[in-house]
């Protein structure tokens, strides 16, 4: 018998630097999260376990503000969520307003036509909201189109789209709408009822201050409707609501097993949120804006752009331009070096171009912002670029002190 196949020599326990994530997700787990993470697995059938799914679906329906039936998480990252959302709603020659102004809208065209569908592409320029004007005539000039699908808070670019209007848009015209939520919920407003809108996922690791890995999602009756009327089964296995939610949602109470669902992944939902009710959904909204208000006012003294107008900025996702002359991956390299802090880089036509500073659930706290400017301000003079540290802290400090927080 020839000798087993080893590993090469020196593989050992992976020693994990600890790092400040402000990139564009993940974001930093809260200690209470961390804690919930490392229990003991417990069975996916337990009747604990069972219990903590229930308490889930309650929390996921006030994180989406829906009295939606059809809530819960599904077991994957915010993509999957996505793929969820489309593969149960988009059946062959269906036809698909997509808003693209990132590259989150662009992936949503790939699900459209991987699932037979016919994307019909509203396109912005990125850094700027979708505009309700193009997506109004996309419907008049499609009336056969059976759904518009946007992206809520682009997290390439840190642009926020008016949901309400397009989610309006969208049912005046008779379409079912899929919103992507995976950067705004936890951080800014998402109101599902409120907006009226049919299929919406999101994803842990933003403003959830959670474990990467799950995805909430919430289903109007109007998408449930349509799903159980499909022509076709739908194409995934994985994926099909009406298998998961035989484990999710326990037909005349008895659960079965669908998949093995990450249980201690659900235990770390659970845990943040709670410390989302525990906080409010406001005063988490606030606490992001907050942060954001007084990282930027740093920028402005360091002299940092946003790439966003202002009335359409996410504050849990600033995107500025790297300055002229300064090598964009240098500095994020010291950054990541010396500081142990991450930021976000730049993706397709504002690759090189743009830095990106999330501000995301346990992320959105004041030791982070100054931590930020601090090192943004140090690195930068290194490179012999004017960057007053002492005034760009203050000015972060000026607005912490005129808050009522
Ligand atoms: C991060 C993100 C996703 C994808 O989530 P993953 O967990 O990385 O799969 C989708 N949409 C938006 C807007 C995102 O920011």
């Amino acid at each position: 018998m020839n000798a087993p196949l080893i590993p090469p020599p020196g593989i050992a326990s992976c020693p994990i630097p600890n790092r400040v994530l402000m990139g564009p997700g993940p974001s930093d787990m809260h200690p209470r999260v961390v804690a919930a993470l490392g229990h003991s697995a417990i069975g996916h059938l337990d009747p604990a376990f069972v219990a903590m799914m229930e308490e889930i679906k309650v929390l996921l329906r006030y994180a989406f503000q829906t009295e939606n039936a059809l809530t819960f998480a599904v077991s994957g990252p915010g993509s999957v969520g996505m793929e969820t959302c489309f593969v149960n709603l988009v059946e062959p020659g269906d036809k698909v307003i997509v808003c693209r102004n990132g590259v989150f809208g662009g992936r949503m065209i790939e699900n459209v036509q991987r699932f037979g569908g016919t994307a019909v592409v509203v396109e912005d320029t990125w850094g700027e909201p979708v505009d309700p004007r193009k997506v109004a005539d996309a419907l008049k000039a499609n009336p056969d189109a059976k759904m518009v699908a946007f992206v809520h808070a682009e997290t390439s670019t840190g642009a926020q789209s008016d949901a309400a209007a397009l989610v309006k848009l969208a049912r005046e015209a008779g379409c079912l709408s899929i919103v992507d939520t995976v950067t705004s919920l936890g951080g800014t407003p998402v109101l599902a009822d409120a907006w009226g809108a049919d299929a919406i996922y999101s994803g842990s690791q933003k403003c959830l201050s959670c474990v990467p890995g799950l995805a909430p999602v919430t289903f109007s009756e109007r998408a449930v409707e349509r799903v159980k009327a499909r022509k076709q089964k739908v194409p995934s296995w994985f994926m099909d609501l009406g298998l998961v939610l035989e484990y999710w949602s326990a037909p005349g109470g008895k659960r079965t097993y669908h998949h093995t669902a990450p249980v201690n992944s659900l235990f770390a939902l659970h845990e943040s949120l709670v410390m989302l009710k525990e906080e409010g959904l406001e005063q988490a909204w606030a606490r992001h804006r907050l942060h954001h208000e007084a990282l930027k006012a740093g920028f402005d003294v360091l002299g940092l752009r946003f790439v966003v107008r202002e009335d359409a900025r996410l504050p849990q996702l600033n995107a500025v331009y790297i300055p002229e002359g300064v090598d964009d991956a240098a500095v994020r390299k010291q950054l990541l070096e010396k500081y142990n802090l991450e930021i976000g880089a730049g993706l397709g036509p504002l690759a090189g171009k743009v830095w990106r500073f999330g501000l995301m659930g346990h992320s959105a706290r004041r030791e982070n912002v100054d931590l930020c400017l601090g090192a943004l301000a140090d690195v930068l003079s290194g490179m012999g670029k004017a960057a007053d540290k002492k005034t760009a802290l203050a000015a972060a400090s000026s607005v912490y002190a005129t808050s009522t927080r």
